[in-house]
């Protein structure tokens, strides 16, 4: 196996697409993104993009809207925004068991990093594309500025975070939306 075009010491064993030679996964590593401007046809470029936003926003997930007292739903521009479209998600996901917490959650994580300019890196599948586009639709309704949009989305990450998972299981944000909207179910009771 050849040597690394960049440090010639190490094998090559990765194809750079950005300058077109075989390079070894240290320098792949420690240049990516730093020394080479990493393009989204390369998997490896993607793969450590994707894992870098994934840790990043669950970080913001978490240290945001902890202040209970000033919830985001108390205005009005995001319960307009927010409301149509968890009602969009009970109705039409509610009774289709594939579709888990954690399946919105990612689907909401590729729409926040789409919004913030690194659409490139991402593929939406049928249920995803259906869902942005039912966010978009309402947006466009509401004239929601984009940093504005990027903050409900990050609002809705924080709710499913706060109720999914562990011993409620991994439908329990589809349980708290049944509960929010019909008033019946395990959490009906929570939104009498
Ligand atoms: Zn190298």
């Amino acid at each position: 196996m050849a040597k690394c075009t960049l440090c010639n010491t190490k094998k090559s064993k990765r194809l750079c697409p950005v300058i077109n030679e075989y390079i070894c996964p240290e320098c792949c590593g420690s240049k990516r993104g730093v020394e080479i401007n990493c393009a989204p046809e390369c998997s490896f470029y993607v793969q450590c993009k994707r894992r870098e936003n994934e840790k990043a926003i669950g970080k913001l997930v978490k240290e945001s809207f902890n202040d209970e007292y000033n919830d985001l739903f108390k205005d009005e521009r995001v319960v307009n925004v927010a409301g149509p479209f968890e009602l969009y998600i009970f109705e039409n996901y509610y009774n289709d068991i594939r579709v888990k917490d954690n399946n919105i959650y990612q689907c909401l994580l590729k729409m926040y990093y789409t919004l913030d300019g690194q659409g490139d890196i991402y593929t939406f599948d049928e249920f995803e594309t259906e869902l942005f586009n039912k966010f978009k639709e309402v947006v466009k309704q509401e004239n929601t500025p984009v940093e504005l949009q990027k903050t409900i989305i990050l609002r809705l990450m924080k709710s499913i975070e706060q109720v999914t998972g562990g011993i409620f299981g991994n439908r329990n944000y589809m349980e708290m939306l049944r509960g929010q909207f019909t008033h019946t179910g395990r959490m009906g009771g929570m939104f009498l």
